[in-house]
């Protein structure tokens, strides 16, 4: 993984975002403030005023995320609540909304089930045909690259091109790649969301989501919706966001490598239809990412390298510690009941490569 050099300047001052202007006798460590009232004297023009409106362990954590970002930060309790208030921060009834119809099935789902109701409306496009799309009439361009879950690329900067041209606004979920390996703000999209309850975190036991924009009216208008709807996740919540965003690069690291172990094993193997991985010359990723699709015969194929790879775990989600598969046409996605995904961990590289071929063999 070769990061660009302003990202691994970026991942140093997150890591010592508290260490620098420290005295005698703090604590290295992030500390964990749980309240949700403050001290407010009359007449004193106070800094905190109430729970719902900020903690200064959600801030310490939105500001670490802000440098990796190069831009202001808000923390959502899942990646779901930052799709919702950034909905309501920047469209209106009568406005229409571009999503991947190859995109993270919730989002199609939250528009259809309940903002439809609202008179927001979508129009679908799938990833690789984002370069062409007509975007009159649209509002807002919401995009995942790759996307999810057979790792399609949209090309960044000329999209952020097109959007600027037709005066719609461009968000990017980076739920996949992270800051560290796609930068979006830089290719200039308008807007960052992502889902840490992934990769951010690391760990698989937190949900949490944030939003990122160097618009500072947009983002006036998302602290707004926040503040009133209420959707600030708690600071414990926050803290071990931050606990696996320490590590961040390190683990991708080792993700990364791991799926370069496991690519060519899959690509080289009969009982493989189909393999899914994004293009290593893509300028804008610093490497292809932690995930895989591979396409079996079928369901029960599928079934059998998942149970032969074992310890591989079988679940949903990814970009945690330990390698995982998912048969994503069991939760709907319009894929080959065969095709899994696999989201590369944090193990030695010889033990996940030993278990990918155990699983091989099994099919
Ligand atoms: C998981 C995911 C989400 C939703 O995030 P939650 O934290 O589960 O609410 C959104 N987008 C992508 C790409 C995801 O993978």
């Amino acid at each position: 993984m070769a990061n660009p050099p302003n990202m691994n300047d970026r991942v140093f001052a997150m890591l010592h975002a508290r260490t620098t202007g420290l005295a005698t006798g703090d604590a290295i460590a992030e500390p964990l403030i749980a309240t949700s009232v403050y001290h407010l004297p009359n007449a004193s023009d106070p800094t905190r005023v109430y729970g719902r409106i900020d903690n200064a362990t959600v801030q310490a954590v939105e500001t670490r995320i802000g440098v990796l970002e190069d831009a202001p930060t808000l923390l959502f309790p899942s990646g779901m609540a930052t799709y919702g208030a950034l909905t309501m921060a920047l469209l209106k009834a009568g406005d229409t909304v571009l999503l991947l119809s190859d995109g993270y099935f919730a989002a199609r789902a939250m528009y259809d089930s309940i903002l439809a109701d609202f008179d927001i409306k979508t129009r679908l496009v799938a990833a690789r045909d984002t370069t062409d799309a007509p975007l009159d009439g649209i509002k807002m361009v919401l995009i995942e690259t790759p996307s999810n879950p057979t790792l399609d690329l949209v090309d960044i900067a000329a999209l952020a091109v097109r959007c600027r041209a037709a005066g719609c606004i461009l968000v990017v979920d980076n739920t996949v790649c992270t800051p560290v390996l796609q930068q979006p703000l830089d290719l200039g999209a308008d807007v960052v969301i992502s889902s840490d309850t992934k990769a951010m975190s690391g760990h698989s036991d937190v949900l949490m989501g944030h939003i990122s924009s160097r618009d500072s009216g947009m983002m006036k208008r998302v602290q707004n919706v926040r503040n009133l709807m209420g959707a600030i996740p708690g600071p414990f919540e926050a803290w071990l966001l931050l606990r696996g965003l320490e590590t961040l690069e390190l683990r991708l690291s080792r993700m990364c490598a791991n799926a370069d172990a496991i690519v060519p094993v899959l690509r080289d193997h009969s009982a493989v239809k189909d393999l899914h991985y994004p293009a290593s010359n893509s300028a804008q990723m610093a490497h292809p990412g932690f995930l895989i699709g591979v396409t079996f015969a079928d369901t029960a194929a599928a079934g059998r390298f998942i149970d032969g790879a074992s310890p591989m775990i079988p679940a949903t989600s990814f970009g945690g510690l330990h390698t995982s598969a998912d048969r994503r046409a069991r939760w709907g996605d319009d894929v080959e009941d065969g095709f899994l995904r696999l989201s590369l961990g944090c193990e030695p590289e010889a033990q996940i490569v030993d278990a990918i071929k155990r699983g091989l063999a099994a099919v």
